[in-house]
């Protein structure tokens, strides 16, 4: 989550259940018919993972992938299944890198209330929508980074996902993130008690358990806030201290989970990075020295440009009539200084603040207003944000990897916005939305 300093007023929801309209999920249900044996997906170009490869067709056999190349060097077997995908470009499906499904956008309910005043049911219940709208959109994979207030909801989720029972993205899962005791929020009078947002613990021994109990319930990732605001409307500071971050890595580590830190100030990004995690979420206030030290451990930038676009939005900034906002010119400014230095960045809008299924905005925010070019965002968004996030049968399209493909109107290496058109979406070789079909002779 990345919340400013607000207060909103709830939106009509309407239209949030439109999306089932396309979805052609069926093949999940007990009743539906079974995956064909194979499915030869024959579009204008192949997006690997890295590059265009025009003339390329795709085999899937099952969940897999099992050939790849030009047409006339991939023999289907007979009675494959045929999807012509004429003028579109076939790709990995898109990996979210930062995605709240239990939350939803703050222009229709702010943060606060969606944690103290929303029951965990609601919750759930719209995030199985999110997560419908989401795999729809094209992102077959979603490292979701907390649950806000929602509990362990998302650890069912995910296996109402992998259970075929809603149709969503494979899911990582951070469960509740941990924070500071005291630094996080809702935060009202002092005299009351709230539920959090998040998981408080403190001091070597706290954290550490914490961290496990986290892992045993469920969390694919640990995820820690470094820095936050103490007080309403105050900039960022540190929390955790440097040893209670290497002790939640440390922990992590042994049980072969990465962590991953919500940090936007120098300090606080300056510890995580010395503590060992894998990625820091949003970074807004990094210097040209942090980014170094980030590119010297190996910690990837997940700069959630669109998250930070949006709630400026929602306070009141016109955007494309009033002049841009300093905090948008800072986070170009520090976007630009960790690519100078070389950073890794892994693709992720922090998705929830904004609507799901509108993933795509922050690949097209980070092409038209960013510098980056189609080519390289939509590299982060599949093999750049499996190697990020260690996902070795997905990111790519090649012999063996799962088959979680989608097809795009157009040429995505050249143009953002053909990831709007997204015309085919399969995940595991189950194809959710569109393409006609025919047999082989
Ligand atoms: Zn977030």
């Amino acid at each position: 989550m990345l919340l400013f300093p607000q207060r909103f007023f709830p939106r009509c929801l309407a239209g949030l259940l439109l999306v089932g309209a396309s979805f052609t999920a069926l093949a999940q249900l007990p009743s539906a018919p079974s995956v064909p044996s194979a499915t030869l997906l024959r579009p204008a170009a192949v997006f690997d993972g890295q590059v265009l490869h025009a003339g390329w067709v795709v085999l899937v056999s099952g969940s897999k992938i099992t050939a790849v190349g030009p047409a006339a060097q991939v023999a289907a077997p007979a009675g494959t299944r045929i999807l012509d995908l004429a003028n579109q470009t076939l790709l990995p499906g898109l990996i979210e890198g930062h995605s709240h499904l239990l939350l939803h956008p703050y222009n229709e309910t702010t943060w606060n209330d969606q944690v103290l005043t929303e029951s965990q049911a609601l919750r759930v219940a719209r995030a199985t929508v999110h997560a419908q709208r989401t795999l729809l959109a094209g992102f077959t994979t979603a490292r979701d980074l907390g649950t806000e207030g929602a509990g362990y909801a998302d650890v069912g989720l995910k296996q109402a996902i992998d259970q075929g029972i809603v149709p969503g993205p494979r899911l990582l899962i951070a469960t509740r993130a941990l924070v500071a005791t005291g630094s996080y929020g809702p935060k009202f009078s002092p005299d009351v008690v709230l539920p959090q947002g998040a998981q408080e613990a403190d001091g070597a021994e706290g954290v550490a358990r914490a961290t496990r109990e986290q892992m045993g319930k469920g969390a694919d990732v640990v995820k820690v806030y470094a820095d936050y605001r103490w007080g309403k409307g105050e900039p960022s500071h540190p929390t955790f201290s440097q040893e209670e971050l290497t002790v939640i890595v440390q922990t992590a580590k042994a049980a072969g989970r990465p962590v991953v830190a919500h940090a936007s100030t120098p300090e606080g990004m300056r510890r995580a990075i010395l503590a060992g995690v894998e990625t820091i979420e949003h970074g807004d206030n990094g210097t040209p020295e942090i980014f170094k030290l980030m590119k010297q451990h190996h910690v990837a930038l997940c700069p959630t440009v669109a998250a930070g676009d949006a709630i400026l939005q929602y306070q009141g900034w016109r955007k494309g009539q009033a002049p841009e906002p300093a905090r948008v010119q800072e986070k170009r400014a520090s976007v630009e200084a960790a690519r100078k230095a070389g950073v890794t960045f892994a693709m992720g809008g922090d998705v929830g603040v904004f609507p799901h299924g509108d993933n795509a905005r922050e690949m097209e925010l980070l092409v038209r207003e960013y510098g980056f070019t189609p080519l390289e965002v939509l590299q982060q968004a599949t093999s750049g944000n499996a190697t990020v996030f260690h996902l070795a049968d997905r990111g790519h399209v090649a012999p063996g990897l799962l088959a979680d493909l989608i097809a795009v109107q157009g040429d995505p290496t050249q143009e953002v916005s053909s990831l709007r058109q997204v015309q085919l979406v399969m995940k595991g070789g189950v194809v959710y939305k569109g393409a006609t079909e025919k047999l082989s002779r």
